[in-house]
């Protein structure tokens, strides 16, 4: 490719974000720390400028960086190369899934999106770039974030990389390796002794505080611009489809909001003409120790309502999911469904995708190939269309959840006669 770009995706240029707009009564804002309607307490999410995204080309999409910044040209911040946090996060594998779909019965193929390649092993790395790149442009001088576990590694790896001050609050019953793989960048890990829910309470209360008005709080002050960064899983899945759209993808949620906005990416590549407007439909997972976002889909209600979270998929347990009703609404307008699968079947969830594709996800992960297959069976997915399934992050995070069930198949003497008592000669 010659053409001469006269503003290439994502190496100058300004921001296709117009402002925020409120998701609950469409009151506008100027772009900035906020996230939260004067006029209503409803969410803010960002609004672009039509004509702005319509600029955006596949070749200058091909042109840029090899990850999410490749985008910036659809995303609110990141447009300078000087000032974004580029971290190597994204353009993960989209991986073909021959043996799984032959494992279900079905006729068109499925792929497996795997963010467990991001830089630390989840797809949170996707949503921190874009933060913590709007913290930094918005002139924050401290990262922070409430999480269950996969966002506490990524905020931390990010802010080391820049040298940004971090404090990171965690419940206290994380796995161990997400409590290590916070702790060591070397920030300031705060363990509460709560749920998660407590914590982002915990947080929503000190972003108010005068000694933290320095602190973008990833997930809270700034979570207009985090949101954003989920997008890049749908625009992803499109350009490395050959720009179209799968017919059905398997999100995993836990606040509802990659769901979401996956849902919202799909539109936006529509909107803009960058894919032909094709159907698809989204289909949301849960796990039963956590399912309210999937129970209201279950009782055709709008109304999600809170649950203590339990079990094994800690990454997903929020009690209080923040999207849950857009995600009843991005599933429900598409068509799709949602389910949700007890933690043995998150633990047959991963072991399915490990002995099918070689890839070893996290609990999450056992909860998206878990749904997949407990949707396939009840006739609610169709295995005649081409399907995409989201695995967001890292079996080695959660060892734990499938340690019990897997080990050598035998301990032997280093003899051909222990091989043979072991009946593998
Ligand atoms: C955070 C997370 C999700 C989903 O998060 P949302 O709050 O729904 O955006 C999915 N999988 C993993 C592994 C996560 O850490």
């Amino acid at each position: 490719m010659t053409a001469v770009i006269d503003r290439p995706a994502g190496t100058s240029g300004e921001t296709p974000a117009s402002g925020l707009v409120c998701r609950n009564c469409g009151a506008t804002y100027p772009l900035g720390a906020q996230h939260a309607c004067f006029e209503c307490f409803g969410p803010l999410e960002i609004g672009y400028d039509a004509e702005r995204l319509a600029r955006v080309t596949r070749e200058q999409i091909a042109a840029g960086p090899h990850s999410i910044w490749r985008y910036a040209g659809l995303l609110p911040t990141g447009q300078n190369a000087q000032t974004r946090v580029d971290s190597g996060t994204g353009m993960t594998p989209l991986i073909r899934a021959d043996r799984l779909a032959d494992r279900l019965g079905f006729t068109a193929p499925v792929w497996v999106k795997d963010d467990s390649a991001n830089p630390t092993h989840s797809f949170k790395d996707r949503v921190v770039s874009v933060a913590i790149t709007a913290a930094r442009e918005l002139g924050f001088s401290r990262i922070a974030c409430a999480s269950t576990g996969n966002l506490a590694n990524s905020v931390a790896a990010h802010a080391a990389r820049i040298g940004m001050d971090s404090i990171v609050f965690i419940p206290t019953d994380l796995e161990k390796a997400k409590i290590t793989q916070t702790a060591v960048y070397g920030g300031t890990l705060v363990a509460v002794q709560g749920s998660y829910d407590d914590v982002n309470r915990l947080c929503s209360e000190l972003a108010e505080t005068d000694e933290f008005e320095s602190t973008a709080f990833v997930n809270v002050n700034v979570r207009p611009y985090y949101a954003e960064g989920s997008k890049t899983l749908g625009f992803e899945v499109a350009e490395q489809l050959g720009w179209r759209l799968p017919q059905q993808i398997v999100a995993p949620m836990a606040s509802g909001s990659l769901l979401t906005k996956v849902h919202k990416a799909f539109k936006e590549l529509q909107s803009i003409g960058l894919v032909e407007a094709t159907d698809y439909r989204v289909y949301g997972a849960q796990s039963s120790g956590c399912s309210p976002i999937a129970q209201a889909f279950a009782d055709g209600t709008d109304r999600v309502v809170p649950v203590k979270p339990t079990g094994i998929a800690k990454s997903l347990n929020i009690g209080n999911p923040a999207d849950g009703p857009y995600a009843l609404d991005a599933v429900r307008s598409t068509g799709g469904a949602m389910a949700h699968v007890s933690d043995d079947e998150i633990r047959d969830g991963i072991q399915l995708l490990a002995q099918t594709c070689g890839v070893f996800t996290e609990t999450a992960g056992g909860v998206t190939t878990a749904v997949l297959k407990k949707l396939v069976e009840s006739g609610q997915l169709d295995t005649t269309r081409e399907t995409v399934i989201y695995n967001t992050g890292d079996g080695l995070k959660t060892l734990d959840a499938v340690a019990e069930r897997v080990g050598p198949t035998a301990v032997i003497p280093p003899t051909l006669k222990g091989m043979r008592s072991a009946g593998l000669l």
